[in-house]
């Protein structure tokens, strides 16, 4: 197999570090095999960047120009949607419609931000002086550093390279160690679309030695980083060093809430979708589940059932719902929490296990699984999982409620399923999360703020102000009566 090319300040070539493999986390084959950046292509890639956005072609190029490459690229993700959608998978082993919803909205991205940086003006503050006029503009940053994780790449690549170009910077991808083709894949969609060389540079390699030689580079003005805590958490330790700015989008263990009026048929679906699309794999998964103890047992029958009738298989197949997980090592780590939640004192409802299938044994499958007994405290109630293990707490009143629902170290997302929504505002006034969903869950739109509190994250992406944390804001003051300061007369 030949080994595919990585794009370092507008060339394709050979990566100069280790070897590395995407597996098909379906039965663990080899899909490509690449070399990983090397620090000097890292340091290739930081200095043409440097070039190319200083660029004076780039620099005055007028937003709706910079917006118009934004618009082609959205075009060719929508002409190229199928094989997109067959490389996410083939990359991560997400379920078929799910990746293809992916793709869909990466090219939603594309067109949000070209539209965003079309219409973004400066401001022109009231005037504090009769003879001062000021202006307020937005220029860009310079050498952006994207890291993404593997759960979902092409939208969360997406959700930084579109913001930042839209913004006039240039940017450095380095996709997860697990999943390199469909970053490969954006940049290569980047150059047909006209981007001007240098402005994008995608580093497959390993975080610790290339995405820490990145963020530490000198002329790296801004980390935009989506993944675990613990690695936010040390690049905003750079950041502070270098004093750049982040943006930072983390884990989560979110709460997910049924009260006793709820449609329990709507909260049943909502729930299992919650925590079980993309097998659990996703910062947001409904992890902790809340429901009222009078309806308790009536809901979690409909649940119950509604989870055995998940299908378990091939992610390319288009019914299936539950794919593989990422890797055997997280599968493992899975299983440890699970192991975890029965020491803890936890009653497995359903699953706990390697499915039995021999057609699944190849891949790196788990069973949906519904855990009891277990009270908020316990460390499986407290860490992110990130797999298809969801915790279920019966709760009284609702004031122990939003104590137990807030009681984390995450603030990410919260779901509330009530048919009373004076209830659910009270309610999602009083979670400590960056997103609430009431009466579903899961739903995203581009022009809706996302991000978290607490150790979820700093910063927001999407929405118009998004565009902004990719620019710096500058202030003019022009004297409109010039007259001489005699002050050292
Ligand atoms: P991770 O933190 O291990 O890795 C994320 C990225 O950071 C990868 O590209 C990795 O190579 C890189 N990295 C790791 N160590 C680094 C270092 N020292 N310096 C620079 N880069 C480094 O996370 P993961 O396992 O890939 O992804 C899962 C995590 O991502 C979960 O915690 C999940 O909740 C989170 N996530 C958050 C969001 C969100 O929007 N809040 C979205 C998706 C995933």
């Amino acid at each position: 197999m030949n080994k595919m090319d990585i794009f370092v300040g507008g060339k394709w070539q050979l990566g100069r570090g280790k070897e590395m493999q995407s597996r098909f986390p379906g039965d663990n084959h080899i899909v490509a095999t690449l070399n990983s950046a090397s620090l000097e292509d890292v340091e290739d890639a930081v200095v043409a960047a440097e070039a190319a956005w200083r660029e004076p072609s780039w620099r005055n190029m007028p937003a709706h120009q910079r917006a118009a490459i934004l618009y082609k690229v959205s075009t060719l993700i929508d002409e190229q949607r199928e094989e997109l959608t067959h490389l996410q998978t083939l990359d991560n082993g997400k379920p078929w419609a799910e990746a293809r919803g992916l793709v869909i909205s990466a090219a939603a991205t594309a067109r949000y931000f070209a539209a965003v940086c079309e219409v973004l003006g400066g401001e022109l503050p009231p005037r504090r002086q009769t003879d001062i006029m000021t202006i307020s503009t937005y220029q860009p940053i310079g050498v952006i550093a994207a890291i993404t994780p593997w759960n979902s790449p092409i939208a969360s690549d997406m959700q930084k390279i579109a913001p930042a170009i839209a913004a006039g910077n240039a940017v450095i991808l380095k996709p997860a160690e697990a999943t390199p083709l469909i970053s490969l894949k954006l940049a290569e969609i980047f150059e047909q679309a006209g981007l001007p060389s240098g402005l994008l540079s995608v580093l497959p390699g390993k975080g610790s030695i290339i995405g820490d030689a990145l963020v530490r580079h000198p002329l790296v003005r801004k980390i935009s980083f989506t993944g675990g805590t613990n690695t936010g958490r040390q690049l905003a330790h750079i950041a502070a060093d270098k004093l750049i700015t982040t943006s930072l989008e983390l884990g989560g263990k979110s709460p997910t809430i049924v009260l006793s009026d709820a449609d329990l048929d709507l909260a049943a679906h909502g729930v299992c979708y919650g925590i079980f699309s993309s097998m659990g794999q996703a910062c947001i998964a409904g992890s902790r589940l809340f429901v009222a103890r009078d309806i308790y047992d009536k809901f979690m029958e409909k649940l119950t059932v509604l989870t055995q009738n998940l299908i378990i298989g091939d992610p390319r197949q288009e019914r299936v719902h539950i794919g593989p997980l990422i890797s055997p090592a997280h599968r493992d780590s899975v299983q440890a929490y699970v192991d975890l939640a029965i020491q803890e004192g936890g009653e497995i409802r359903l699953g706990g296990k390697i499915p039995s299938d021999p057609a699944l044994q190849s891949g790196n499958y788990y069973c949906p699984t519904i855990i009891e007994g277990l009270n908020n405290q316990t460390r499986v109630c407290q860490e992110e999982i990130f797999g298809p293990v969801l915790v279920v707490i019966p709760f009284d009143n609702e004031d122990e409620l939003i104590q137990e629902a807030n009681d984390s170290v995450y603030g990410l997302a919260a779901g509330i399923w009530t048919r009373d929504y004076t209830r659910a505002f009270k309610l999602a006034d009083a979670l400590e999360t960056g997103t609430v969903w009431i009466n579903t869950y899961k739903v995203f739109s581009i022009s809706t703020p996302f991000g978290g509190f607490k150790e979820s994250g700093l910063g927001r992406e999407k929405g118009i102000e998004s565009l902004k944390a990719y620019m710096q804001q500058k202030s003019l003051f022009l004297a409109l009566n010039p007259q001489p300061n005699r002050w050292c007369e």
